[in-house]
């Protein structure tokens, strides 16, 4: 295996489409420190994040080193190019040192059936009863569907092959960390085929240390996991044990990890979840995002006076474009629209009312998760905003600053690693 930059045993994922809240971020990290669970700070940013801002990926890797030098971090942090692609990673390269290598459209496109049949040779050793560690049934695999599993996951760790590749050379290989994603896909992968990838990811000589499969589910951005916690248990579990397997098996890096594109605010997973890695004494790299935008515009609306108008601006716009901002997110939103309240109720409310409305409280009667999806997928209007919205960010800093720090440290944080 190549060399790499090895990850910290627990790591979070932290996105700002704007740029300012690095510091708040990173206050989160501090805190639960203090408690004991260290976790690496990782900022990440989309190409399509970027496209949409229209920031440069080097503005990431300012917001971090500013953040890490004014409040004096001495651990580990990163930044993550986050699903990139051959086509797109280039301008990421020097500022960024975790890249997450997006297969997504190579999956299920089939591989060559010569490269299927050379897979199924080179190992025997998943062919027949696989009995895993900590998974109480052993997996019966046949040749066949070894040879149907590589046919449809084999040209996605080819692909990321070449990206990484790409990257190591241009880079190289002891100054980054990997990570291969495959969740924007509709199915989920079964453990047998998570371990199968894993094979076909050794093959090709990738020093994994992050791998985000598609678990059973929805994880739609920014509210609650939505599916059957007792199967995403199992699930989860499962990959566990095959991950640890095959880091033996394959001489993968020992700090091979689940990532959980989690869309943020996954609080019913988060205790299944903490028993799991507990259980198998294993690490986990949580990635969020859109949770700290949201954050953004709770503290603006909480703050009253400009700061709500904007907040209410921002939910009138939306109100006007809802198909539009909901298209390109179909498959990580569910907003049934007769509950969402009318642009002329929203400009009569209160502070309390829209933080009520918005922020994530699933106890407070207000909470209305299809209000906070909208405005999720509605960070294109601050965009548009541009100068007038960074400058209320500025002015209503600290209260805007004290919800993105509480939010990432007793909503996430905490439950994921320390319960309650
Ligand atoms: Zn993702």
């Amino acid at each position: 295996m190549n060399n790499y930059l090895p990850l910290g045993k627990f790591s979070f994922g932290l996105g700002d489409r704007f740029g300012h809240q690095g510091r708040a971020q990173l206050r989160a990290c501090i805190l639960a420190a203090e408690l004991g669970a260290d976790f690496v700070p990782v900022w990440n940013k989309s190409n399509r994040e970027h496209l949409f801002i229209g920031t440069e990926p080097s503005s990431l890797r300012a917001e971090a080193d500013a953040a890490v030098k004014a409040l004096g971090w001495k651990q580990a942090y990163h930044v993550d190019a986050d699903h990139i692609r051959l086509e797109t990673v280039d301008r990421f390269i020097a500022p960024s040192d975790f890249f997450t290598i997006d297969v997504a459209d190579s999956i299920g496109k089939p591989a060559s059936a010569a490269d299927a049949q050379a897979f199924a040779e080179r190992h025997p050793e998943l062919i027949g009863t696989i009995s895993i560690p900590n998974i109480s049934h052993p997996f019966a695999i046949t040749r066949a569907e070894v040879e149907r599993v590589a046919n449809l996951f084999l040209l996605a760790p080819q692909d990321a092959g070449k990206i990484y590749q790409h990257i190591a050379k241009a880079k190289g290989a002891e100054r980054f960390i990997t990570e291969i994603s495959m969740d924007e896909t509709n199915s989920p992968q079964t453990p047998p085929e998570l371990l199968i990838i894993l094979a076909a990811i050794a093959d090709q000589k990738i020093p994994i240390q992050t791998i985000a499969p598609k678990f059973t589910g929805r994880f739609n951005k920014g509210v609650d996991y939505a599916g059957n916690v007792k199967q995403f248990e199992k699930e989860f579990n499962e990959d566990l044990a095959i991950i640890a397997f095959a880091i033996q098996k394959y001489g993968l890096p020992p700090s091979l990890k689940l990532s959980v594109h989690s869309g943020s605010d996954k609080f019913s997973i988060y205790e299944p979840m903490r028993r799991a890695l507990k259980k198998f004494d294993a690490g986990v790299h949580l990635k969020t995002a859109g949770t700290t935008w949201l954050e953004e515009l709770i503290g603006l609306a909480e703050a009253g006076g400009d700061g709500l108008e904007i907040a209410k601006e921002i939910y009138a716009y939306a109100m006007d474009h809802v198909d539009e901002f909901c298209a390109p997110y179909a498959s990580v939103i569910d907003i049934d629209k007769t509950k969402l309240p009318g642009a002329a109720v929203v400009s009569g409310w209160s502070s309390n009312q829209f933080v009520s409305a918005l922020r994530h409280d699933p106890t407070n009667p207000a909470f209305n998760l299809n209000f906070r999806q909208l405005l999720h997928v509605s960070f294109k209007v601050a965009a548009k905003m541009g100068r007038r919205y960074l400058d209320a960010l500025d002015k209503h800093e600290t209260v805007v600053a004290k919800n993105v720090t509480e939010n990432l440290f007793e909503r996430h944080m905490k439950p994921l690693l320390l319960g309650e």
